[in-house]
């Protein structure tokens, strides 16, 4: 039962937590002390037994709260994580639950909280009016900063350290390539990521300005022929909160912390998580990973999810019909459907009118391996087998000639695709068959021995393999025989 001795250890321990384990400012850390005793005063009213978390952050309870400030869902969602990481409340399922009930009930009280202080993500409506042209900027720097650097965070989901940091060197226009900067710290990742027209768009235009900038220097973003500092960042982006354009984002104060979660966050979104992923391919597991992950488990498992998606306003681009994953089967089953995140972007917005945003192949286009399925009408190009399902539709998989993997690092251009059976699939993907790069003949690890062996793919006009992919899986192929 809640009394003053359990009060004065809970206020004790949160104390010690609070300072030296989250490192909050004392100044904040004092900001919920007065709310955690005003609400631990409400817990010994009523009587609460002191491991009865449900009855703790029930939403009669949190709701007697007298103090009426942006303070109380933090210090509420900060007690319940120090319940939880200090081994008091073990069961994950009850702390998301409960952590829904003191979101949901301080969101709601519109009154007590301002809308900016709502949410750490953006909804799919503000990314779109961000890279619209209806944001009015004040001079030309900005109107070229302001966009780059939010479709940096945004589509590459580089840190704002990144950001600054970026050289002539480390940008490829030419190939609509940037230089993955993150990789010097981690050689897993990959090192040059594409641009999405979006991020092309806007370097492009900057491009033009910057190099008309008399300045020896090799960053590629200056502010007033300087490297550009995080106070120029603040600044640039404080053009967003401006009476002109506060609307367009709701008043959310807009950061490149907030663009880079809100990213990853989408992604875990449309992708039921699997783009988890591709993700880690991009960027070390940091702070924004887990704060976006957090919000999307925290989605996911909640009871009420349906209030915290529309809070979000998030409908638009979850998924009506979740597709599974199927053990068993080729991986393309669990493919990630690009349209749901695609579709959010070109929604009736004519301001992006570009034609492909590939969010950096972040996502797996199965789009191509969809439209080239169709393309042989779902034949093998190996054996001509069309295989139909009980439901009418055709059994085809797309094989990657080089491996969609992180050791191989494939890609989803149709150059590197066949359809197949799924024999046929199995078999290339045990480098069973290859294909000879100059005569795109099917080639069997043991020769003549089997009767495909030479068989020339079927290729329609239209659709060429890529020679580079083709040598690289023939390589391997040579690798494997040498082992036999
Ligand atoms: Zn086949």
């Amino acid at each position: 039962m809640f009394d003053i001795h359990e009060k004065n250890l809970v206020l004790y321990g949160f104390k010690e937590y609070a300072l030296e384990t989250l490192q909050l400012m004392p100044s904040t850390y004092s900001r919920y002390e007065v709310i955690l005793e005003d609400f631990l005063d409400i817990l010994i009213s009523e009587k609460v037994e002191n491991d009865n978390f449900v009855k703790i952050f029930s939403e009669a309870n949190i709701s007697r709260i007298t103090r009426k400030t942006n303070s109380v869902r933090p210090t509420l969602i900060n007690l319940l994580d120090f319940y939880q990481k200090e081994g008091f409340l073990e069961d994950e399922t009850l702390y998301y639950k409960l952590l829904n009930i003191i979101k949901n009930v301080y969101s709601s009280q519109k009154d007590s909280i301002p809308l900016k202080e709502n949410t750490n993500f953006l909804t799919p409506q503000e990314i779109r009016n961000l890279f619209s042209d209806k944001v009015i900027y004040k001079n030309r720097q900005e109107s070229l900063l302001v966009p780059l650097i939010s479709s940096l965070a945004f589509f590459c989901m580089f840190k704002q350290e990144f950001i600054l940091n970026l050289r002539l060197d480390d940008i490829d226009l030419k190939n609509k390539l940037i230089r993955n900067i993150r990789r010097k710290d981690n050689l897993h990742l990959v090192e040059w990521i594409e641009m999405n027209e979006i991020t092309y768009n806007y370097l492009n235009q900057y491009w033009g300005y910057r190099n008309n900038i008399e300045v020896n220097s090799n960053y590629l973003l200056l502010y007033d022929k300087n490297q550009i500092t995080n106070g120029h960042i603040t600044n640039l982006f404080g053009s967003l909160n401006r009476n002109d354009n506060k609307d367009l984002v709701n008043s959310k104060k807009i950061s490149t912390d907030i663009l880079v979660k809100s990213m990853i966050f989408y992604i875990l979104d449309a992708t039921d998580g699997i783009g988890i992923y591709d993700i880690l391919l991009l960027q070390e597991k940091n702070k924004y990973f887990y704060d976006a992950l957090n919000e999307y488990l925290s989605i996911r498992k909640s009871e009420n999810k349906d209030s915290v998606i529309k809070q979000y306003s998030l409908e638009s681009i979850l998924r009506k019909n979740p597709i599974k994953p199927q053990i068993g089967l080729y991986s393309e089953i669990k493919d990630i459907n690009i349209e749901d995140l695609e579709a959010f972007f070109m929604e009736n917005d004519r301001n992006l009118q570009s034609d492909k945003i590939t969010i950096q192949r972040l996502v797996r286009d199965s789009r191509i391996a969809q439209s080239l399925k169709q393309f042989y009408q779902h034949e093998c190009q190996v054996c001509r087998l069309k295989l139909k399902r009980a439901d009418g539709s055709f059994l085809t998989e797309a094989h990657h000639i080089k491996p969609y993997n992180k050791k191989h690092r494939g890609d989803d251009r149709k150059e590197n695709l066949v359809v197949l059976c799924p024999n046929c699939h199995a078999q290339f993907d045990d480098s069973y068959f290859a294909i000879h790069p100059d005569t795109n003949k099917v080639h069997c690890i043991f020769g003549e021995d089997d009767p495909k062996h030479e068989t020339p793919l079927l290729i329609l006009e239209g659709h060429n393999l890529g020679v580079n992919y083709l040598q690289y899986a023939w390589k391997e192929f040579e690798r494997k025989k040498q082992t036999l």
